[in-house]
């Protein structure tokens, strides 16, 4: 399992945890994320722009 951190906020989307609250259950692989899914906290980046987080 991977996470990705938004650029700009540090919003951080964990494959282990999913974004229940943005439709996608835990375990849900960053693959299945829509390219045009846009940060819930900042809004201003969208899946393309997050970076894998190494820590
Ligand atoms: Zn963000």
């Amino acid at each position: 399992m991977t996470a990705y951190e938004c650029p700009v906020c540090q919003y951080v989307y964990d494959e282990a945890k999913g974004a229940p609250r943005e439709g996608f259950p835990a375990g849900t692989p960053w693959a299945d994320v829509p390219d045009d899914w846009a940060c819930p906290d900042c809004g201003v980046r969208e899946k393309i722009d997050f970076e894998a987080a190494t820590a």
